[in-house]
């Protein structure tokens, strides 16, 4: 084994216990090997058919010129005498030769000298014409390296493999290659010089406050507690990536002066069941030794997924108990043990519903895209260590980045920095940051996140629908803010389940999807043709009316009928295929009607649409005060200023 190699991989350890743990282990194998080669018989080292014979058989074969070759070997005092393929038969009588292999006899000498001098004598003879070898036993070393040399290969695979088992360099731990359960969090501790603070994170206004209440967590709980409060264990930062959520749950570490472990779901996923849920639980021991103190997990869909409702066994298994073991560890601690979990996710809809209940992570905080002043913001955070030309206007980059996310444009600062110095010029100026966005979308292109202006009037033209709309119809959700920044896929897929949302009549379901057809007919009036990005919408337009003439009873040709049923037996229908019928015509018709009631609307209140659009591309987010100034107060103001102190979500929905 190489101790170059052996002392580099421990460097990037810098752990000294994994090195004892490995040399032990060579050192093992090395003993084993010797042993073996010590007490090796040499039945087991010798390949090739042979036999023993006596000194006087050996001279009589000699003699009658059966030799074609002799090898003596000195320090065991025996030789090797191979014979002359046409007298093998003569020499193994009774015996089957396989032809091929080379058989000789083996002999053992009385005399080296005598032996000698009978060979010497058969040569002058010419009875034996061979060659004559001496070897002083190494033979027997090549011997035993090709008959072990597969063995040790397979030895070396095997620490090779545990080795990578163990993860390689950061793997580590006082255990070496039995660390594989250990945790791989990174400790950030809390006197860390870089350390990351709310200033760090430019826009996410609304994130920020909810997460400042976090910070006050940690800091006195006390001031809680007294009061019987529980302190919250976990809060779910929900947005695309790059947005931030690691840097928000970096800062509330930050801000709050205290350690964070930082862990990505798919760590926790390993081959070998129990891993996972091993590390769940090493990762929280850690973490209760340093509370108070933050954990942070990204991805973590990759263990959260929701378990299968399926029978079938094997598959997930292995998620699925590391997924039980953060349940559990999450139960288990005390609620004022000062540990506050913090996960990241850009599909909070397939988490498992366990993870998401009371007492685990309970606080959803969206982190969406940055609209265009956020994006001037975080402009301004990471052009500070930049050097730019004086004449850079600010305001103009953040026009120019529609969709970018904040990591984007954390990119496009640094692309424009080394874009400049590659041309030898003493500032960073405009050409050099456009050159970067230009790199930067081309990169992005594949994942349709940037718009083209074309793309962008459309997207305002179908939200301005959804707003005109909701604003018009009594019952629609009211207006608290539309944005036409690409937004992650929409929550609370749980529509059809009736039961889980509180009441809502006939007619507030059908002004809602109105108002979520308002962005299709919008496109269609407006546009001359319609597109993709209202997928999502009528998605949730089919799902509603399907579940309010399946469910809720709520058709004229199908009234106070519900069929829901809850999948148990999903292979079967609780109706005839002629209901089928009837329930696929009368969703057609339910949703050809409320689309002409929006279409309707949109033709006579055009102009107020158009303005909304234009308010739309110039600012990209536009407030109910904005909509009220082109279509006047609602009629309904009461009910609309009550729901929209209660926080309600905004109707509009994510567009690609
Ligand atoms: P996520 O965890 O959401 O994928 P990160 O927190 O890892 O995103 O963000 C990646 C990088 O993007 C950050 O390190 C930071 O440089 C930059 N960034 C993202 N959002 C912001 C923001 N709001 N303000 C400043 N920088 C940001
Ligand atoms: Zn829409």
């Amino acid at each position: 084994m190489n101790d170059n190699n052996n002392n580099n991989k421990n460097n990037k350890n810098k752990k000294p216990g994994s090195q004892m743990s490995l040399t032990w282990l060579y050192l093992i194998i090395a003993v084993v090997l010797g042993w073996m080669f010590l007490s090796g018989d040499s039945s087991l080292l010798s390949g090739g058919s042979s036999r023993n014979a006596t000194y006087s058989e050996f001279k009589n074969y000699v003699q009658q010129g059966y030799a074609s070759r002799i090898v003596v070997n000195k320090k065991e005092g025996a030789l090797q005498m191979y014979v002359e393929p046409s007298h093998i038969r003569d020499v193994f009588k009774e015996q089957k030769v396989e032809k091929g292999t080379r058989p000789y006899v083996v002999v053992q000498v009385p005399s080296a000298d005598k032996l000698e001098d009978f060979i010497s004598e058969q040569q002058a003879l010419e009875n034996f014409k061979g060659e004559i070898e001496y070897r002083q036993g190494e033979d027997d070393f090549m011997h035993f390296f090709w008959s072990f040399g597969p063995l040790i290969l397979i030895v070396f695979f095997w620490i090779f493999l545990m080795r990578r088992m163990s993860g390689g360099s950061d793997g580590g731990g006082p255990m070496g290659i039995f660390s594989v359960g250990k945790s791989r969090a990174k400790l950030f501790e809390k006197d860390d010089k870089n350390k990351v603070t709310f200033a760090d994170v430019a826009g996410q206004e609304g994130a920020k406050l909810e997460v400042q209440e976090i910070v006050e967590f940690l800091k006195n709980p006390q001031r809680y507690t007294e009061l019987g409060g529980k302190i919250p264990k976990g809060a779910l930062l929900v947005g695309p990536p790059g947005t931030g959520k690691t840097l928000l749950a970096k800062a509330v570490a930050g801000e709050a002066d205290v350690p964070f472990f930082s862990m990505s779901g798919s760590d926790f996923v390993e081959m070998f069941v129990g891993v996972g849920a091993s590390r769940v639980r090493d990762l929280f021991r850690q973490a209760k030794e340093k509370a108070p103190c933050i954990i942070f997990i990204d991805e973590i869909d990759a263990v959260g997924r929701a378990r299968s409702r399926s029978m079938q066994v094997g598959g997930n298994d292995e998620r699925e108990s590391t997924l039980n073991q953060l349940l559990t560890e999450m139960d288990g601690f005390g609620t004022n043990s000062g540990v506050i979990i913090m996960a990241a996710t850009n599909r909070a809809d397939i988490l498992d519903k366990a993870l998401l209940r009371a007492g685990r992570f309970d606080r959803q905080i969206h982190v969406e895209l940055p609209d265009v002043n956020e994006r001037k913001e975080i402009f301004q955070v990471h052009l500070k260590p930049i050097k730019t030309n004086s004449s850079l206007d600010i305001d103009f980059l953040a026009r120019q980045t529609p969709g970018f996310s904040g990591a984007d444009i954390a990119n496009v600062c640094n692309e424009a920095a080394l874009i400049a110095a590659r041309n030898g010029k003493k500032a960073v100026d405009k050409d050099d940051f456009l050159a970067a966005v230009d790199r930067i979308i081309g990169g992005l292109e594949k994942k349709t996140k940037v718009m083209t202006a074309e793309e962008k009037r459309t997207i305002a033209l179908h939200e301005a629908g959804h707003a005109t709309i909701s604003w018009l119809l009594q019952y629609a959700n009211p207006l608290v803010k539309v944005t036409i920044v690409p937004r992650g896929r929409a929550l609370g897929a749980a529509w059809y389940l009736p039961e889980e949302r509180q009441i809502t009549t006939r007619e507030q379901m059908l002004d809602e999807m109105c108002a979520t057809l308002g962005g299709r007919a919008a496109e269609e009036l407006f546009c001359g043709h319609i597109s993709s990005g209202a997928m999502n919408d009528l998605e949730r337009v089919t799902k509603q009316a399907y579940s309010m003439i399946t469910y809720m009873g709520m058709s004229d040709k199908l009234p106070n009928l519900c069929y829901y049923d809850n999948q148990e037996y999903g292979f079967q229908r609780p109706y005839s295929e002629a209901t089928a019928q009837l329930i696929d015509e009368e969703t057609k018709a339910m949703i050809a009607e409320q689309y002409a009631r929006a279409k309707d609307i949109l033709s006579k209140n055009a102009e107020g649409h158009a303005a909304l659009a234009q308010l739309l591309v110039e600012r990209e987010v536009i407030f109910a005060e904005d909509v009220e100034r082109i279509f006047g107060p609602r009629p309904w103001t009461s009910r609309t200023e009550e729901l929209l102190t209660e926080n309600t979500p905004e109707p509009s929905e994510s567009e690609k």
